[in-house]
């Protein structure tokens, strides 16, 4: 594709410097300082053990912190949320990887879908943010992946399998909505991949994994910023080091603790609205 076809500019196009996107100080910033102070005051409310290959869906309210951790070991968590009074408002992987890159860190917002486009999380706390980036470019909790699903892995094997995460989620959004999983599959979406170590390969710029760094007792925290339904489960890839879409890895349970404070806790904060855009599209 490059080499003989290169036009006579092609050297002084390749040297052109990147420009960022979308430059993360015209962001609005989150408080982290106002949600530290409120999450040393937070009690624990709930909690819910996510069975490894399977998923569990909990509602976290705007307000309150979501801890996901490893209480047995080495586990990836593929994590899906919805606004909890509507599912059709729900995380948008694609433009929160635009946003903030291709791994999340503390302060970075997982951005809901159009029409809104509002932050439904913040991310608060990572025992893993001293991983940063390795020599391979990998990093943790990525927004590059979008799943493993059966169909993917019928395209590449022609099999059969059930515990996927897109299947586990659809399974567990079915018997949290009441609903047949033909009716709620297609509301699962692009996930936040936790504790996932991934990147893209410098020559041929293709997705990896490799084993997560995670251990026993790791763990994220988000900041719900709206009422949510949190979607999450336990990759049948275990810490993703070797495959997915199969019982061969070792799998782990993952543990999904809800904190609560009292409202005054969080004096000068509000629940963000959805994007104040018309919607006219010029029309
Ligand atoms: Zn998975």
């Amino acid at each position: 594709m490059t080499g003989d076809k290169a036009p006579d500019y092609a050297k002084a196009a390749r040297a052109v410097e990147p420009v960022v996107v979308y430059p993360e100080a015209a962001l609005p910033l989150p408080d982290l300082a106002l949600y530290g102070a409120a999450r040393a005051r937070a009690v624990k409310t709930g909690e819910v053990l996510v069975a490894p290959r399977e998923a569990a869906c909990l509602p976290v309210r705007a307000g309150q912190f979501l801890r996901i951790s490893c209480p047995e070991g080495p586990q990836v968590g593929d994590l899906n949320l919805w606004n909890l009074a509507d599912l059709s408002e729900r995380f948008y992987s694609g433009k929160t990887r635009a946003l903030h890159g291709t791994h999340l860190d503390v302060g970075d917002r997982m951005w809901s879908s159009f029409p809104q486009l509002r932050p439904l999380a913040t991310m608060v706390a990572d025992t893993l943010a001293w991983y940063g980036v390795d020599a391979f470019g990998g990093r943790v909790h990525d927004v590059i992946g979008t799943r493993c699903d059966p169909y993917t892995h019928h395209l590449l094997t022609g099999g059969e399998y059930h515990h996927c995460c897109h299947s586990n989620l659809t399974r567990a959004l079915a018997e949290w909505t009441g609903k047949p999983v033909s009716e709620v599959e297609s509301a699962v979406h692009d996930v936040l991949n936790v504790f996932m170590c991934t990147g893209f390969t410098a020559d041929t710029g293709q997705y990896f994994m490799k084993a997560s760094p995670v251990r026993t007792g790791d763990y994220i925290e988000l900041f719900a910023e709206i009422d949510l339904l949190a979607g999450l489960s336990a990759c049948p890839g275990g810490d993703c080091g070797q495959g997915h879409s199969s019982d061969e890895a070792l799998c782990y349970p993952l543990l999904c603790e809800v904190f609560a404070l009292p409202p005054a806790a969080l004096e000068g904060w509000e629940s963000p609205q959805p994007s104040g855009y018309s919607g006219s599209h010029g029309a």
